[in-house]
């Protein structure tokens, strides 16, 4: 049936936009989680016409459709799980409008975020969301993820900025979500919805996104701290104190010393966390924002305090920031990333949840991320080859996200669910809750094409 699925399709695209070769099918089956499927074809859409037209296909033959941004995702999203179509949006990257007045912009989901940013930044204009991805992720997969980034502490994350949606159905029927205006309440807000689907709703195919006014350039203070709770402490009392920088990064000892190496800056020795500080004030108000930081992080025995105000100082910070990912590669060839979020006062509990878990498993659990939105990358190493190290991750885990869900906090802050984490979705919401928001997939996809397996398990008593 594939088979003659895949003639029909052809019959929609051009044969350049059709991939039916073992090594193009490898390379789209597989995203950053590692996770790896083989899809029966990838196709490359042009136009909302030809999703629709797919979708009719894919429908009248019951073939699973898997949607695709730069495949990037954390939790193998984008992955397909069985035979079937990986749609990558790629090639519906335009800009098709930026209204300077009103401050919006319409895009196509292929857009890379910060190809995005510079482009309207040029105009004086700002898109604030920043996965660290951004160089490479889509507009598209950040919408379908929700994704977030450090300057979340300040600006938000996607859903606040995503105004309206043109999508498409399962059954290739095209809706349009939200509006223009700032402010609306008609129906059920379905573009709320859509944002954190994970292509299990319908596929987005453009995205009206709200711009803000550009900030001014920004400064950065690096703070480290003999002790991860004073870290934890000095986080809070720069938000009570009503400073909102707009990033606030942590580190803890075990990935400070990761990256020691990598980095140009030397760290007081008996460091044991740093905090990253972004501050974007306009200049008469940066000064004061950053010196009310210094005397509430002093008074939470701050080691030592680096500002930076010009691009080269700034740089090394950053660069510091962007070594945490292949420093860790380097401690053990396993990772699992879990990017777990709490009330930001619970972070002094989370950060000793995680060393207690590591403790009790023996294996090393890396700190870093948000700590301005409680939202941390916790990463339980493993060696693979190791049966016991192997077992121990899976349970850390399990173990991590019970206690996560005590402190009242959430299993994802931003990655989603995708296929790693549906074993754990129950966890937080329940099975009634899950039951309706597979009553609500249903409503939108009633086949079950529109990547199938994700969020939900693939799980009998679901799929009916
Ligand atoms: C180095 C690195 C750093 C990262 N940092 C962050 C971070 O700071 N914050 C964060 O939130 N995430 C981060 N991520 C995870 C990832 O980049 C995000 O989840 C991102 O939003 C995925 O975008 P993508 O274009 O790669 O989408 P993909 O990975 O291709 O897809 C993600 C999901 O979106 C769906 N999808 C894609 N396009 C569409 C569409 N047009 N319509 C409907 N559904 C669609 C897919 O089916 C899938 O479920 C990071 C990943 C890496 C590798």
């Amino acid at each position: 049936m594939i088979q003659e699925f895949i003639k029909e399709v052809q019959t929609i695209f051009s044969s350049e936009q059709v991939k039916l070769d073992l090594e193009d099918r490898i390379a789209y089956g597989i995203d950053a989680s590692r996770l790896q499927g083989l899809p029966s074809c990838v196709v490359f859409p042009e136009s909302s016409q030809q999703v629709s037209e797919m979708l009719q296909l894919a429908s009248r033959y019951r073939i699973p459709i898997y949607p695709r941004g730069a495949g990037s995702g954390m939790v193998g999203g984008s992955v397909p799980i069985e035979a079937g179509v990986v749609v990558s949006f790629e090639r519906m990257n335009r800009i098709i409008e930026i209204d300077e007045n009103n401050m919006f912009c319409i895009v196509e989901p292929g857009v890379v975020t910060e190809y995005l940013q510079n482009i309207v930044s040029k105009k004086g204009l700002f898109y604030p969301p920043d996965p660290s991805s951004l160089k490479f992720s889509t507009i598209g997969g950040n919408v379908a993820t929700g994704a977030g980034g450090p300057r979340a502490v300040k600006y938000g994350v996607t859903k606040d900025y995503v105004l309206a949606i043109e999508a498409v159905l399962a059954s290739g029927e095209i809706i349009r979500t939200g509006s223009m205006a700032v402010k609306s309440v008609v129906g059920y807000d379905l573009t709320k919805l859509l944002v954190g689907s994970e292509g299990t709703l319908a596929l987005f195919t453009k995205i009206v996104l709200r711009l803000i006014t550009l900030p001014a350039p920004t400064s950065l203070m690096l703070v480290t701290f003999s002790d991860a709770r004073f870290a934890a402490r000095a986080v809070s009392g720069v938000l009570k104190s009503n400073l909102v920088p707009s990033a606030i990064e942590f580190m803890d000892e075990f990935v400070i010393s990761a990256v020691s190496e990598f980095g140009s800056i030397r760290l007081p020795e008996d460091s044991k966390s740093l905090l990253i500080f972004e501050i974007d004030d306009i200049p008469e108000v940066k000064h004061l924002v950053i010196k009310r930081i210094e005397q509430v992080c002093e008074s939470n025995k701050a080691l030592s305090i680096m500002i930076a105000h010009d691009d080269h100082e700034k740089s090394k910070i950053w660069n510091l920031r962007r070594s945490i990912s292949p420093a860790l590669a380097r401690i053990r060839r396993g990772k699992i990333n879990e990017d777990v979020a709490v009330p930001r006062n619970m972070l002094p509990d989370l950060l000793k949840v995680v060393e207690d878990i590591s403790r009790k498993y023996e294996i090393p659990i890396p700190v870093f991320g948000h700590a301005g939105d409680g939202n941390l990358h916790v990463n339980i190493m493993y060696d693979p080859a190791d049966d016991r190290e192997r077992e121990s991750a899976k349970k850390a885990t399990r173990e991590l996200f019970t206690n996560v869900l005590e402190l009242r906090g959430t299993i994802s802050g931003e990655h989603g669910i995708g296929v790693a984490k549906s074993p754990f979705i129950a966890m937080e919401l329940g099975n009634e809750l899950l039951q309706l928001m597979w009553r609500l997939k249903l409503a939108f996809d009633p086949l079950n094409i529109l990547n199938p397996g994700k969020i939900f398990m693939p799980n009998k008593a679901f799929i009916g």
